[in-house]
């Protein structure tokens, strides 16, 4: 149920209302919008919500029940964007930032050099991987918290914020003191606990899709983080398991928009994980930058054809260099009314 606040309640009536709330033991959440408040009220165990505990108090401007299954994630209780920031890095105010490194840190010398190329490129995030959810247990895995110092390294050297991913919560709690923001990956999409502990932080979240889950899914696992009480969110699209054989997963563009009409939070799209052939990458990307996502993510890598993972997907810089050229003229083409 959602309760919206009067444009000229009091501080004492929405305090009111969250006392209230809490007696009954269920859990407010405020919502702070553009010139309204409004207090999302959630059930613990499934308990119904008795509407007769709030009529008739003061400052309410209306109450409306919440029809979708996710509440704070959803577009019916917040209709403004939510703008998550990642360092200086805003998503979610109608432009298209964009995140780009290797899939894993290698080296030193090799994530710097990718950090440089990419900054030049025009990126403004750098992402690379010290804890890899690889498929076969003989495959890097990452350098683990050794490449910590590395990840600090660039953000000194090139003033680009941090993005990288955990695995699981002992993962988590390493990385939080140092990224600028903390991936779950397509495969922990649903690893509830992962939720939870991302949900008590105050670092950004990347939630990617997981490779089966359906827009409901992917928002239902984004909801689990928000309840925690962390709106800070983006949403990225990496590409679903279908029968094909032509490409590592198929890149779903038409989730982008509707994602972003069901939910409040950003929604970025990387083409890298959906194709999983360099080739593919950059006609996807592009077609990316015409849905008018809130960012994406490019796998580059300074030698693609050494690298310890993903390489096959991993632009050349030069490559990456051209894409970006073309991705803002077509992002922004797109989001031209004539
Ligand atoms: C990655 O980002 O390198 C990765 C493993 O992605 P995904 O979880 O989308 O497969
Ligand atoms: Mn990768």
């Amino acid at each position: 149920m959602l309760i919206i606040m009067k444009k000229i309640a009091t501080k004492k009536q929405i305090q009111n209302i969250i006392i209230i709330a809490e007696e009954k033991n269920y859990k407010p959440h405020i919502i702070s919008g553009k010139d309204k408040v409004s207090i999302a009220i959630l059930n613990n165990n499934n308990e119904i919500i008795n509407l007769s505990n709030f009529l008739g108090l003061d400052g309410i401007e209306e109450i409306i029940p919440i029809t979708k299954s996710y509440k704070l994630v959803s577009r019916e209780i917040k209709q403004d964007n939510t703008i998550v920031k990642i360092g200086n890095v805003c998503f979610g105010d109608n432009s298209m930032p964009v995140i780009a490194g290797p899939c894993a840190i290698e080296s030193k010398q090799q994530a710097l050099e990718i950090a440089e190329i990419v900054k030049k490129a025009g990126a403004v995030i750098f992402r690379g991987g010290l804890f890899k959810p690889r498929s076969s247990p003989y495959s890097f895995q990452g350098l683990g918290k050794n490449g910590l110092k590395i990840l600090i390294k660039i953000r000194k050297e090139t003033g680009l914020a941090i993005v990288t991913e955990a695995m699981d919560i002992e993962n988590f709690n390493i990385l939080e003191e140092y990224a600028d923001a903390i991936q779950i990956g397509a495969r922990n999409m649903q690893n509830f606990s992962l939720l939870k502990r991302a949900g008590k932080s105050l670092k950004p979240i990347i939630l990617k899709r997981g490779m089966c889950a359906t827009l409901q899914e992917w928002l239902m696992a984004a909801e689990y983080i928000i309840n925690k009480g962390n709106n800070q969110i983006i949403l990225c699209e990496r590409g679903i398991r279908t029968f094909v054989k032509h490409s590592r997963n198929t890149l779903d563009l038409s989730v982008v928009n509707t994602a972003k009409q069901e939910t409040h939070l950003p929604v970025i799209v990387d083409p890298s994980h959906a194709a999983g052939i360099r080739d593919q990458v950059i006609p996807l990307a592009l077609a990316s930058a015409a849905v008018r996502p809130d960012g994406l993510m490019i796998e580059v890598h300074n030698k693609p054809n050494e690298a310890l993972s993903d390489g096959a997907q991993s632009l050349f810089p030069n490559q990456f260099k051209t894409l970006m050229k073309k991705a803002k003229a077509i992002y922004s083409l797109a989001g031209k009314t004539n």
